[in-house]
């Protein structure tokens, strides 16, 4: 035992990450009374939205549903400007929560967590911060995000490139100018379609490196309207309680027809008004349409017809034009996007055609091609859901590695609590609906599901917290069997790991919030049905 083990001091929880999980985890535990602390990387607050910085970020579900519903005034207090937020106002927004709800002095900035051990027979954690400090605590609380750490591809040159190299989801603070710039932007996914648009305006040459095309529709981002947003407010509570009851716990305006109990022109018309509306309610258009392979081919062959529309080249359309079923890698929200390949200085390399082979001084290099740029874009995505968890050396009981136990794919119960690792949580862990949802509510319905267990466990006096491996198994089978009725395991997705070289292919999220949202209060109502709680050892 080192000389910290021995420490006298333990607080209550360590929380990792001041993302909106970590803020709400903090003044949740603070209302209890507690003492907690938020260890950040970052220099600031806001997860996601301090590290994804490039230009055109924006949330993707609408802005007045995109937010904190905890607290009526704060709901009621704060004025989006747009349907679609941009990334420097979520950031505000995530600055003001913290302040207003006087969090600051609970968050330690510029400060990792490299290993987190739990200490059997003590019911406590030992942290280890890159500061060589150590923190012991009865809970950790991995509020970590889902997709925050960035998958850097194994590109050969690709570290020795004589040109900038920018991740969008690490993005610099001061901004990139690429006026005058020939720019190599590689990846295709949303924050490639966010992104292009404003690079193509900058650059003096934009060439997009394409692996596989995804389905984008119009944002039709706008100012929002002071009449709807009064509206709403004026039922922001009951708004919400609405939510809850959808699919995907967001308002998509849900249609609960199959997409065949109407006629072929009705079905294009409805897909007609959801396009012109834009974003991703089109996916509610029918109950249906990422569930029977049937239904998701109309829907296909409409973004078919949009997509070709949109470029003014047909071959090259027909490249911008996936084969995967729509849905089945999240659907991306655009602002032009396709509109930037009618521009003479923007092209599409096809990788399929010609896959990169290596990356030469200042050159992305193809087959025989050699594109000669002046900055690289890597747009190529996060190693999602487990990579910023297995990132830290997690030890539970016995010395149990989380990463041994995760190498064959993420196990967890519920997406809260993984077996073995007693008083540690997930914040939207593997196997909750987290990216198959709105993030804000499902990030607010584990806190408080946490904060309760952990009110719980200190009314009863219970030392600690850990799922039954059968319930966890049970769960995880239970996850996959409800994703294997739906086309999301249809294609090379990061819900499934696909993205990263030498990950497990597992389905990650859990599809349906109305069902999960039961089961979890469910197994509290049973006396947290699933886990084992003890007392004093
Ligand atoms: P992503 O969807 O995973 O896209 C990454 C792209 O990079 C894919 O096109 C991928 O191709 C490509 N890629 C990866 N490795 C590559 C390699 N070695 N060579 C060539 N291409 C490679 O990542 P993302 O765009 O950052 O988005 C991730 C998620 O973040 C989104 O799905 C969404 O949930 C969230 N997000 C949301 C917004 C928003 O609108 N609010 C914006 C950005 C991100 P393959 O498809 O072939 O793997």
């Amino acid at each position: 035992m080192t000389k910290a083990d021995k420490s006298d001091k333990t607080i209550d929880a360590v929380i990792v990450g001041a993302g909106f999980a970590g803020i709400y985890m903090l003044y949740k535990l603070r209302q209890q009374g507690l003492e907690a602390r938020i260890i950040e990387a970052g220099s600031g607050v806001g997860g996601t939205w301090y590290w994804n910085r490039y230009p055109g970020a924006r949330c993707d579900i609408p802005s007045m549903q995109y937010s904190y519903q905890f607290s009526e005034d704060l709901q009621q207090e704060w004025e989006w400007s747009e349907k679609y937020a941009t990334q420097g106002e979520i950031l505000t927004y995530a600055e003001h929560v913290v302040q207003r709800f006087g969090l600051a002095d609970g968050i330690t900035f510029n400060s990792r967590v490299l290993a987190t051990h739990y200490l059997g027979g003590e019911e406590r954690w030992r942290v280890e911060l890159d500061s060589g400090e150590e923190i012991h605590a009865r809970f950790v609380v991995m509020a970590t995000g889902c997709l925050s750490k960035p998958n850097y591809p194994n590109i050969e040159g690709l570290n020795e490139a004589s040109v900038p190299v920018y991740h969008t989801g690490n993005w610099p603070h001061d901004g990139v100018d690429f006026t005058n710039r020939r720019v190599g932007v590689i990846g295709t996914g949303s924050s490639a379609i966010q992104s292009t648009p404003i690079i193509a305006e900058q650059a003096q040459s934009l060439t997009v490196f394409q692996r596989t095309p995804n389905y984008s529709i119009p944002a039709y981002n706008e100012p929002l309207d002071p009449g709807y947003v009064a509206q709403l407010k004026s039922r922001y509570a009951e708004y919400r309680q609405e939510n809850w009851a959808r699919g995907f716990g967001a308002d998509f305006d849900d249609n609960d027809q199959s997409a065949f109990a109407v006629s072929d022109d009705e079905r294009q018309r409805a897909y007609e008004e959801r396009w012109a509306k834009g974003g991703l309610a089109f996916l509610a258009a029918y109950n249906d349409l990422v569930f029977d392979m049937d239904a998701n081919d109309t829907a296909r062959e409409f973004f078919k017809s949009k997509i070709a529309a949109r470029v003014d080249d047909p071959a090259l359309a027909e490249k911008l034009v996936p084969s995967t079923p729509i849905g089945c890698k999240r659907l991306c929200v655009d602002t032009h996007y396709y509109e930037i390949y009618n521009q003479a200085h923007v092209s599409l390399v096809d990788l399929n055609e010609t896959p990169i082979t290596r990356i030469e001084g200042n050159a992305i290099v193809t087959g025989t091609t050699r594109y000669e740029i002046d900055a690289i874009v890597l747009a190529t995505g996060f190693d999602a859901m487990t990579g910023a968890v297995m990132n830290i050396d997690i030890r539970g009981e016995n010395g149990l590695r989380l990463q041994d136990k995760w190498a064959a794919g993420p196990k967890a119960y519920l997406g809260l609590a993984t077996a073995g690792f007693p008083n540690l949580f997930l914040v939207t862990g593997p196997g909750s609906p987290s990216v198959l949802s709105n993030m804000l509510p499902s990030i607010e319905q584990h806190v408080e599901w946490i904060s309760d267990c952990i009110e719980f466990m200190n009314r009863h006096q219970h030392r600690s917290i850990n799922p039954d491996r059968d319930a966890e198994e049970a769960w995880v089978e239970h996850v996959n069997e409800v994703a294997q009725t739906s086309v999301y395991p249809g294609c090379n997705s990061w819900y499934l790991g696909a993205n990263v070289e030498g990950k497990s292919r597992v389905f990650m999220p859990y599809l349906g919030v109305p069902p999960y949202v039961e089961k979890c209060d469910e197994v509290v109502a049973a006396g947290y049905e699933g886990f084992t709680l003890s007392s004093a050892s």
